[in-house]
């Protein structure tokens, strides 16, 4: 059996004929009947361009998640990092700050041996979030992620279930816990 057109191929076809109907449409005689026809195919395929291109954007826009262990989807972890928090705390105004580190370069920076930034550890991901103010950041982001019990300054772990796989998600802010000058967030399966 032939394989269905995919949505991009549709929409490729749907535009193609769009632009030759205009065409024709603006070659033919005002007011005739035949022109009157090409209006309205003109108005059907726009219709059906527009459709096509929003469930293109939807599509798209779907989160998405791919739970291989190691670069890039760190046993899924990457991919709620990349497509959940790391655009929340973007769209606060954070810089993206240090994520995946060897074990030679986490120690020389003094990073935990045990830290979810080591690229050894293959179902974690963990990013920095440079910020003298994080307080904020960190807060919002725990509460956008339904963690109600945050504080600053301690390590706990929180339960977050995301596309229908458990992780454990740690937001870390607070001078006492070496963490005044930027928010971490690691993410561990659960
Ligand atoms: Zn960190």
């Amino acid at each position: 059996m032939a394989d269905r057109p995919s949505l991009r191929e549709r929409l490729a076809s749907v535009r193609q004929r769009f632009r030759k109907a205009r065409r024709k449409k603006d070659d033919t005689k005002p007011h005739s009947e035949r022109r009157g026809k090409l209006t309205r195919l003109v108005r059907f395929l726009r219709e059906r361009k527009d459709r096509l291109v929003q469930r293109l954007r939807r599509r798209r826009a779907a989160p998405k998640i791919n739970t291989n262990p190691g670069e890039p989807h760190w046993g899924g972890s990457g991919d709620l990092m990349a497509q959940v928090i790391e655009p929340f705390m973007v769209k606060r105004g954070l810089p993206i700050g240090s994520g995946k580190r060897t074990p030679a370069y986490n120690a020389q920076i003094g990073g935990s041996p045990t830290s979810d930034h080591l690229t050894t550890k293959t179902t974690t991901m963990a990013r920095d979030f440079p910020t003298f103010s994080g307080a904020d950041d960190a807060h919002a982001l725990a509460a956008s992620l339904g963690f109600g019990g945050w504080s600053q300054n301690t390590y706990t772990a929180f339960n977050y279930t995301w596309q229908g796989v458990a992780f454990r998600v740690q937001i870390l802010w607070g001078s006492a816990i070496g963490h005044g000058d930027h928010v971490h967030v690691g993410v561990s399966r659960a």
